[in-house]
């Protein structure tokens, strides 16, 4: 996955725990676009040509995307995966590309292009070049997964966190008040957190911009892109953090409400009442929606918090 998994168990089920693992290696499979063959590959590999036909989770989690992608003002798009490619961020990017060549492929990026048919489960990108990347959802989307799967094994307490998606079953042991979920200082050690949240069977999904980053000519090129333009996103945020039911939701929102940032991104979350979040800002603000699913705990006061 390119990124650390953690799971917690309060049992001692090595079955269990190396059954969740085959389970997380098996959803992978379905969704990379880092490796030679997955579902998505082959839909990208058939741009321009023909259509391909996916597994019923592949084309509900597409069909989900697409919805996403096309709202007004979206912030989200499934098919900037040529763009992601040219900045390789993450993986050997140092350099900002060409402003032609971004623009150039900004033109491959049209969510509405794509064409989904409900009935034979194909997905089409009509346009040589096209790449779906489902790299913003697709941890929320596996978490889901994993939770549904211990559920099912009778597992009433457990946490799994997939590289920043954290998905809980209950509490822990005697602990009523929930999961104490870091977040952490951005572009801080590991061990240096703003505070923690507190939930109880919920999902916690934090995007940064210091997850991923390149320095150059003083400015941080990070991996959540403005899919209006192809540059990274840049506003006051340094990372967002969503507490949702499910951990598909958390991961969409937090791209959405980066792209919106905080002011509005606060006026939007008043209309959604599943939803709460943490904003984290350039000027050292540790900004809260008002809180119904979660208890912040702050540890670094010097920061500012608001709520
Ligand atoms: P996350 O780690 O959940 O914040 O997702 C970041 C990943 O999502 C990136 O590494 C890209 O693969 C992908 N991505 C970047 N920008 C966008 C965007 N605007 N819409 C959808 N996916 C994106
Ligand atoms: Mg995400």
């Amino acid at each position: 996955m390119g990124s650390p998994i953690l799971l917690k168990l309060f049992e001692d089920n090595p079955t269990l725990a190396s059954q969740v693992f085959g389970l997380i290696k098996q959803q992978e499979n379905l969704f990379t676009v880092n490796r030679a063959e997955s579902e998505v590959m082959a839909i990208n590999q058939a741009a321009g040509r023909h259509p391909v036909v996916v597994s019923a989770p592949v084309f509900a989690l597409i069909s989900v995307a697409h919805a996403v992608s096309i709202l007004p003002d979206s912030a989200f798009n499934f098919t900037i995966g040529p763009v992601v490619k040219r900045w390789k961020i993450g993986f050997q990017g140092r350099e900002v590309p060409p402003a032609a060549e971004i623009e150039a492929l900004l033109r491959l990026t049209d969510p509405h292009q794509v064409v989904l048919d409900a009935e034979q489960h194909s997905v089409f990108l009509p346009l040589p070049g096209m790449e779906i990347d489902l790299g913003a959802i697709a941890k929320g989307y596996i978490a889901d997964v994993v939770q549904a799967f211990l559920r099912q094994q009778g597992v009433a307490q457990a946490l799994i966190n997939l590289g920043g998606n954290v998905q809980t079953l209950g509490s822990p042991p005697h602990q009523p008040q929930g999961w104490g979920i870091g977040l952490k200082k951005p572009f801080g050690r590991d061990d240096e957190l703003l505070g923690t949240l507190q939930v109880q069977g919920k999902s916690v999904v934090t995007s940064g911009i210091y997850e991923r980053y390149f320095e150059r000519d003083g400015r941080c090129w990070h991996h959540i892109f403005d899919p209006r333009t192809g540059y990274p996103l840049d506003n006051e945020l340094l990372s967002v953090t969503v507490i949702a039911d499910r951990s598909l939701d958390g991961d969409i929102y937090t791209t959405l409400l980066y792209g919106m940032g905080v002011e509005q991104g606060l006026a939007y979350l008043a209309g959604q009442p599943d939803i709460d979040a943490v904003f984290v800002t350039r000027d050292r603000q540790i900004i809260c929606s008002p809180a119904r699913h979660f208890r912040f705990s702050q540890l670094d006061f010097s920061w500012q918090l608001r709520h």
